[in-house]
């Protein structure tokens, strides 16, 4: 848990947040500002600052959010057939503003290429 990170406060429920999915390692929850019918922030709940800063220790954790909790995530939400993208912005020049690792999954609607 790092003091003054949103995230780890919304992992330790200090800050509520509409959960979609939550096991010992991982939470999900709807983004506040949504940008597509579905817009879900996936995390783990330890304080990793983002894909850039994973560690040879957090593989385990990192295959279970993508292998096991997004696609569960994404059929349980409705758009596992029509299509979704997974987005985690990396550091400044990524878009990244919240300094804690979250996969945006995104989806319910036909998304745009390139971002910008
Ligand atoms: P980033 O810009 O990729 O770091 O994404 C941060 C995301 O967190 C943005 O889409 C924000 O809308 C979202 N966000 C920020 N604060 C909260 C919150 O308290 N609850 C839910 N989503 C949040």
């Amino acid at each position: 848990m790092m003091a003054d990170c949103i995230f780890c406060k919304i992992a330790g429920k200090e800050i509520p947040s509409t959960v979609v999915y939550e096991d010992e390692t991982v939470l999900a929850f709807k983004d506040l500002e949504p940008q597509a019918p579905v817009h879900v922030l996936v995390i783990p709940k330890k304080h990793v600052e983002s894909v850039a800063a994973l560690k040879a220790e957090d593989k385990e954790l990192a295959a279970h959010i993508l292998v096991d909790v997004i696609p569960q995530i994404a059929r349980e939400l409705g758009v596992a057939e029509s299509g979704f993208r997974v987005v985690a912005n990396t550091g400044d020049e990524g878009g990244q503003t919240v300094k804690h690792l979250h996969f945006h999954l995104l989806g319910g609607r036909s998304l745009q290429w390139p971002p910008g």
